[in-house]
């Protein structure tokens, strides 16, 4: 950025309207993609006076974007709003501040203006060392601000893929993001204190309308039932959740038929049992893990909830494998040489790399999915072939200015999966 370069103007809110993307620096001038605004050390102290200027790390940015703010024109999602289905959908989820930002008086550096968008106010500095907002609008299927309850997030995510599978689909709903975002909040539901609500996340959800759907005259002529599997991927290899971690085999026969072999695939009736395996699987992801770096942000959980037929074969009818993905972190974080962290690091990389390739073939409808790129695509296979597949990726961020950078890495990742889809809507 050049050094006296004059600052952009603000353009009106209605600017923000539109699917837009971030762009490059040097696209800076082309239009309003990145707006900077500038403000002069000098102009601030005068504003706002030198007092409050050390209360606070970054007041200046905070000050900044707090004026930012109030020339948006805020329409937040509400539980009214349309749900368009689609075969692919991305959507990101920002958190609230939690008490340890709060604490250190960290800023709030993204706004969800509504309809999709979101909005990151990077703050950066000229080499005069005046501070500039570098403001770079995402747009995506729907966005959800820090108010938002998982309650509203199922309804426009999760819930249109339950009953896609009782029309015979494979579908997946994905939660990504770096560790601390809110991945297992949203999939396993709030925690109060350090006890999680399972009965509040995404997993219990959609059990829940699973059995909905289930007795509903629509179906019931299908003499269904449901099953439930939930495991871990870990560097690769596949552990059951439902039966201690016993590590499994992943293999293909040669009809590219892909299996878990010995996978605990329970029968349910309630969405009660559901729920209570959801806690015993959960409790057994993390339990034995006594080293202070291993923790869950390193594997991926998968919770699958089955429809197979009261047939003779129990012939599967439909599936909806819900994913709390590994940290998004992992990737970029080289500063560990221990080898073993090495190896995890790759591995974490190129599933994430293997599941953005398999989206985006599902996408162009390209014959060549991916997916013997990692173990994750490989056990997920069905979900990325054919007219019968529905993907939902949920992006979450966290607010802070110190995950910036991590907030940047996610968004990019998901406008990527997202972006050769504008015309892929279904039904309706
Ligand atoms: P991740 O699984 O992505 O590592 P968590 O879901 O464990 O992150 O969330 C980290 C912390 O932030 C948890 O204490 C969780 O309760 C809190 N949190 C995450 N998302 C929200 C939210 N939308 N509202 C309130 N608290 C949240
Ligand atoms: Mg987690």
């Amino acid at each position: 950025i050049k050094e006296n370069e004059e600052p952009e103007k603000m353009p009106p809110p209605s600017a923000f309207r539109g699917r837009r993307k971030s762009v490059a620096p040097q696209e800076l001038n082309k239009g309003n993609k990145r707006l900077s605004c500038v403000v002069k050390p000098s102009e601030m102290q005068t504003k706002k006076g030198k007092f409050l200027e050390a209360s606070r790390p970054n007041q200046k940015f905070y000050e900044m974007i707090q004026d930012f703010r109030e020339t948006l024109e805020i329409t937040p999602i509400s539980a009214t709003d349309q749900i368009e289905p689609c075969r692919i959908c991305v959507c990101v989820r920002k958190r609230p501040l939690n008490n340890k930002e709060i604490n250190r008086k960290e800023i709030d550096v993204v706004s969800v203006p509504g309809k999709g968008a979101l909005l990151v106010h990077e703050p950066k500095q000229k080499v005069d060392l005046t501070k500039y907002l570098d403001n770079q609008i995402f747009h995506f299927d729907y966005s959800f601000d820090e108010t938002t309850t998982n309650d509203l997030v199922y309804k426009f995510t999760a819930k249109p893929l339950v009953q896609s599978i009782f029309d015979g689909c494979m579908a997946t709903c994905f939660a990504y993001g770096q560790t601390g975002s809110g991945k297992t909040h949203t999939m396993g539901g709030d925690f109060t204190g350090r006890q999680q609500n399972s009965a509040k996340g995404i997993y219990a959800l959609s059990a829940q309308d699973v059995f909905v759907c289930l007795n509903h005259r629509k179906y019931s002529n299908l003499d269904l039932s449901v099953y439930v599997s939930f495991f871990e991927i870990y560097n690769g290899k596949v552990y059951d959740l439902l039966n201690k971690k016993a590590k499994l085999r992943v293999l293909e026969d040669d009809r590219q038929q892909v299996q878990v072999v010995g996978l605990e695939e329970v029968y349910v009736t309630t969405p009660e049992e559901v729920i209570k395996m959801i806690q015993a699987g959960s409790a057994c992801r993390t339990s034995g893990q006594t080293s202070v770096n291993a923790n869950s942000s390193r594997s991926h959980a998968v919770l699958q909830i089955v429809l197979r037929r009261n047939d003779r074969a129990t012939t599967l009818h439909g599936k909806f494998s819900l994913v709390d993905l590994a940290g998004n972190e992992r990737g970029t974080d080289v500063s560990s040489n221990d080898r073993s962290t090495l190896v995890e690091t790759a591995e974490i990389n190129r599933s994430l790399l293997a599941l953005k390739e398999c989206i985006r073939s599902l996408g162009k409808n390209s014959d060549h999915i991916p997916f013997r790129m990692s173990t994750l695509t490989k056990v997920l296979r069905d979900s990325f072939i054919g007219e019968k597949s529905r993907t939902c990726m949920i992006a979450m961020v966290s607010p802070g200015m110190a995950s910036c950078e991590y907030t940047m890495n996610t968004l990019r990742y998901a406008d990527r999966v997202k972006e050769l889809n504008g015309n892929s809507k279904v039904g309706g």
